[in-house]
């Protein structure tokens, strides 16, 4: 991938994620994480090479919670039903079931002022399950969190994976982080960043 200002930021990219792996991208600040996760979401069109991405629909956790800060966690959560048409009755139910899975459930009125950090990201991965992604790419999403909060949220992330078995890419800075969340890890070196390592992660955790 090179950028319109001449930036080369990945090289050689080959990576393939099927359905029901949970890849972990790290590597250091600047070898292309997010271009990739970017190039995946379709936010940035690569300028050679081919990206594939599923049928189905796509969730995308940016690193900060972007939440409207005007709607309600409810109002927040709906938005990419609202956004795609789908009925109102039809989106409130999806919504209300996504804040329910994240541990939200009973914060549908507050605004996003009124939550903690942790809260905020909760709801923003309510956000993105409202369509029932076949794809999850998180950007680096824990790391403005502290260290409980972002074990905890690692907790419940893998534990909905383990239940819907989506394709995930979830970059982060942290190797434990990448190891305990995934069943693979990639490592990206270099700027512009190729694969130095792709390796399984066989903790077997108990499928839900
Ligand atoms: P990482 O997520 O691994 O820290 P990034 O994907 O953000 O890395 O950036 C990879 C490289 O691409 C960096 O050198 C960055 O400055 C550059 N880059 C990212 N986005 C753009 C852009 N829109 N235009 C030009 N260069 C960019
Ligand atoms: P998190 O780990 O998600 O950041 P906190 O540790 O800040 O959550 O909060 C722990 C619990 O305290 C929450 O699950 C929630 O039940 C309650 N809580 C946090 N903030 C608020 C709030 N603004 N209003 C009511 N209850 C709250």
């Amino acid at each position: 991938m090179v950028f319109e200002n001449g930036t080369a930021a990945l090289r050689d990219i080959d990576i393939t994620v099927r359905p029901g792996e949970f890849v972990s991208l790290v590597g250091p600040s600047g070898c292309g994480k997010s271009t990739l996760l970017r190039l995946a979401a379709g936010f940035e069109q690569a300028s050679g090479g081919s990206v594939e991405v599923g049928t189905g629909h796509l969730g995308y956790v940016f690193q900060e919670a972007t939440l409207l800060s005007w709607r309600t966690v409810l109002q927040n959560v709906e938005l990419p039903a609202e956004l795609a048409g789908v009925a109102r009755g039809e989106r409130r139910v999806a919504a209300r079931e996504a804040i329910e899975r994240v541990g939200l459930a009973g914060f549908e009125k507050h605004k996003p002022a009124q939550l903690s950090g942790g809260m905020r990201m909760r709801a923003s991965i309510a956000r993105a399950l409202t369509l029932r992604p076949e794809v999850f790419l998180f950007d680096e999403p824990f790391g403005a969190l502290d260290e409980i909060t972002r074990q905890r949220l690692n907790e419940e992330v893998g534990s909905l994976f383990r239940r819907d078995a989506f394709a995930g890419v979830f970059v982060t800075h942290s190797v434990p982080e990448a190891v305990f969340m995934s069943t693979r890890v990639v490592v990206l070196t270099g700027r512009p960043g190729r694969v130095a390592a792709d390796i399984p992660v066989s903790l077997d955790f108990p499928r839900e």
